[in-house]
């Protein structure tokens, strides 16, 4: 993972987040809306999510973007539009005004409290609506003279390069990308192989190795238990400051705070927690023998780009850890700040 930001072409500022408190992620249910939501949970304290059902020819996707919200226990909410199916656009997948729609849809449900919607809008989208002025004016229109907090129009995927990029950051986010739905014409419930959308796939995998230094087969096997190498490890030894942190919070009666965490076995041989995921029954048939479930208290933040950092308390006291981890003193304020908002 050294260097994946560089060759990412990481340029956060094509992001354009303004409200960082809440996030609603139009989720379709396809590859780049699944790795766009990973970023906000990753980002944002409360996430929700909006799907569109508007007679989509390819049904499975609505049915998807529910089974990744359920796996990760985001309220969704699905909005049914009902598009007549001879639109030119609805039968060419070259849907002009998605942009503008599904914002005006996000947007119905915004307070004064503000919030970012986020798109899964790629850099190399070419219609004029994505582009980047078109957003921030969009997100200006929205504003009511007595919003407290901004509304915005975040665009996580336009950081990076392109839709491979995009899977490379699904990849380091653990978003579990393949279990996402893309085509169009889907044959007895799997994808056909030929449609533009199967094809787009195809193509992710081409040479994404040559580019980032992790072989496709890797990608497959560590989305197979919903994993991550930046995920944090369950070790045993820990370092003085962080065990005198999780006896005093266990002593607190810190569980009291704790939520279902996914603890899984990586490909890599570690033991690992996925915070993010609840329910890995929703998309693993035997999660048992992968991981299993457990409650813990969770505290997590950024070094800096692409370094992400989380400690994790388990109820059995085990913990996990990533390898990189900010002073004790910020992990401590995390913990506390966490049990002063009731978890
Ligand atoms: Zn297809």
């Amino acid at each position: 993972m050294n260097g994946l930001f560089e060759k990412l072409q990481y340029c956060p500022e094509e992001i354009h987040a303004r409200n960082g408190l809440r996030a609603i992620v139009l989720l379709s249910g396809g590859m780049d809306s699944t790795v766009a939501m990973w970023w906000a949970l990753l980002h944002y304290k409360n996430v929700d999510a909006v799907t569109v059902d508007y007679n989509q020819p390819h049904r499975m996707e609505v049915e998807y973007a529910s089974k990744l919200a359920d796996l990760t226990g985001t309220p969704l909410r699905t909005i049914h539009l009902d598009l007549p199916e001879d639109f030119w656009g609805l039968q060419n997948f070259l849907t002009r005004g998605q942009a503008g729609l599904m914002t005006g849809i996000a947007a119905l449900d915004i307070s004064h409290e503000g919030a970012d919607i986020v798109h899964g809008i790629l850099r190399t989208d070419a219609f004029g609506d994505v582009n980047r002025d078109h957003l921030d004016r969009l997100a200006d229109i929205l504003s009511h003279p007595e919003d407290i907090h901004p509304i915005g129009l975040a665009t996580p995927l336009r950081a990076v390069a392109d839709k491979q990029a995009a899977a490379a950051l699904g990849f380091y986010y653990g978003a579990p990308f393949l279990s996402s739905w893309s085509c169009r014409h889907p044959a007895d419930g799997k994808p056909c192989g030929e449609c533009a959308q199967c094809q787009a796939r195809k193509e992710v995998a081409d040479g994404f190795e040559e580019r980032f230094g992790i072989s496709w087969d890797e990608v497959t096997r560590w989305q197979d238990v919903l994993g991550s190498p930046i995920h944090p490890v369950v070790r045993d030894e820990l370092p003085e400051e962080l065990y005198v942190l999780k006896e005093a919070f266990l002593q607190a009666g810190c569980m009291d705070y704790a939520s279902p965490v996914w603890r899984y076995n990586a490909p890599d041989g570690t033991v690992r927690a996925a915070s993010l995921i609840k329910e890995p029954a929703v998309l693993l048939n035997d999660s048992e023998s992968r991981g299993g479930m457990h409650k813990a208290v969770t505290v997590s933040g950024w070094l800096g780009i692409g370094q992400y950092w989380e400690f994790v308390i388990f109820d059995d006291g085990k913990t996990a850890f990533t390898d990189e981890m900010p002073e004790r003193t910020v992990v401590e304020e995390k913990l506390l700040s966490l049990i002063r908002n009731g978890g």
